[in-house]
């Protein structure tokens, strides 16, 4: 399909990463060999270890709370459970790899949950009387966390995502210590310019941070448009299965990764060695997953824009979304979430209650198609027939079925009843 042709697709095989990687003018960093390869290759060995005769290829979970520590834990690579852990070893190795391909400095950070992660960035990096410049239409949780941020201090100002509106912000913020981004945003799919914003945020001084939940590193890697830290909630297409809450930060500067590993320490806020090794397992097949949800997605959206009584439909892959330019120029895969907008809430409920093949759930990204009527939960801006839309790999024409069936049944055929 054309419209999935977008610059760096990396459908040709191989990756841009080999091109910009290490030579970007950023450290002597050696670009990881896994950057030479094509993005399956790599989604499908990221993080493995050396082979070693009759050692499983990806070891199990280390199930432990403490290690055989003789001496000064100084030295030691494995001292305590709260610290470090083999299993969240390798998979910060595969993440590192997958957000950053082309830079061996680059290091991963794993957290129990995608607001873990937030968490620590943000309250592990920002101090009382410093500026951090928000989204003001990203995940509902970021404006919670927000007051916590306030109530310690930290001064905030927030904007929108679309038509970069961060970049006034920026400015009158003056010497803004972060620069928090969310592209494209959930759920309203607006996506900003991380190149132009990263460069504005760079001349005043400031950090930049992109949540890159909804695109995952197959979808965008962000540090390579400029962000100084790329952060994710795993739990949703980066694990793919709806069975494990996850979060990662990856930091291009190694000591900004160690900030944000201390305050995981203190916090205490560490990832369960199960949900590690089940995520890391479910990586070898990101990229297949990413690739159907994205030709799904694309499918649904076209047959939900020709349908009456559905309006606002919403997929950055679309060629004439208002997002498409921006997102074209930066992503790689558009993603696994559709929205659009029914009637009323009636209408919504109607619509979610007939689907057969469509879990009525939140999250997203999983391999099963879910949706919800967002305003349920008072969090976010929307109106109340608004439906975010989790596309799964199921087949198209299954999944389409269901959807324009469920729509008659809440909408009506569109033809006048004799
Ligand atoms: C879900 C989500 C989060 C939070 O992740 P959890 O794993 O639920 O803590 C953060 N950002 C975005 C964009 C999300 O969609």
């Amino acid at each position: 399909m054309s419209t999935s042709a977008a610059p760096g697709d990396g459908k040709d095989g191989r990756d841009p990463a080999e091109e910009q990687g290490a030579d970007r003018g950023r450290g002597q960093a050696e670009a990881r060999p896994a950057a030479r390869l094509g993005e399956g290759t790599r989604a499908v060995r990221a993080g493995l270890p050396e082979a070693q005769a009759y050692a499983p290829p990806l070891p199990g979970p280390a199930l432990t709370s403490h290690f055989h520590l003789p001496g000064d834990p100084a030295t030691a690579p494995y001292t305590y459970g709260r610290d470090t852990n083999p299993t969240w070893t390798l998979l910060e190795r595969a993440v590192a790899e997958l957000e950053a391909p082309g830079d061996a400095a680059a290091r991963a950070v794993v957290f129990p949950s995608g607001m873990a992660a937030i968490s620590a960035v943000l309250l592990g990096l920002l101090r009382p009387g410093e500026t951090a410049v928000l989204p003001s239409d990203g995940y509902q949780s970021l404006s919670r966390l927000r007051e916590r941020l306030e109530a310690f201090g930290v001064l905030v100002r927030a904007a929108p995502t679309a038509r970069d509106a961060q970049l006034a912000a920026l400015e009158e913020a003056g010497r803004p210590r972060l620069l928090w981004l969310e592209t494209p945003s959930n759920p309203g799919l607006d996506v900003c310019d991380v190149r132009r914003l990263s460069a504005a945020a760079h001349a005043r001084g400031a950090l930049v941070a992109v949540d890159n939940t909804l695109a995952t590193p197959l979808g965008q890697r962000p540090l390579e448009l400029g962000a100084d830290l790329a952060v994710a909630s795993g739990t949703k297409a980066l694990n793919g299965h709806g069975d494990v809450l996850l979060g990662y930060a990856v930091a291009r500067d190694p000591a900004l990764a160690d900030r944000i590993a201390d305050w995981r320490t203190a916090a205490g806020a560490i990832l369960g060695p199960m949900e590690a090794w089940l995520a890391h397992r479910g990586l070898a097949t990101l990229h297949l997953r990413v690739d159907r949800q994205q030709e799904n997605a694309l499918a649904l959206a076209a047959a939900l824009r020709e349908r009456p009584g559905v309006s606002g439909v919403r997929y950055p892959g679309l060629p004439d979304d208002p997002a498409h330019p921006v997102a074209a120029a930066q992503m790689r895969r558009f993603g696994c979430v559709v929205s659009f907008v029914l009637p009323g809430r009636e209408e919504a409920e109607r619509f979610l209650a007939a689907l057969r093949l469509v879990d009525d759930a939140t999250s997203f990204g999983g391999v099963r198609s879910s949706a919800e009527r967002r305003r349920r939960w008072g969090g976010d801006a929307v109106p109340e027939g608004f439906v975010r839309f989790s596309v799964g790999v199921e087949d198209p024409e299954d999944l389409i079925a269901d959807v324009r069936r469920a729509l008659d049944g809440a909408l009506g055929t569109g033809r006048t009843a004799p």
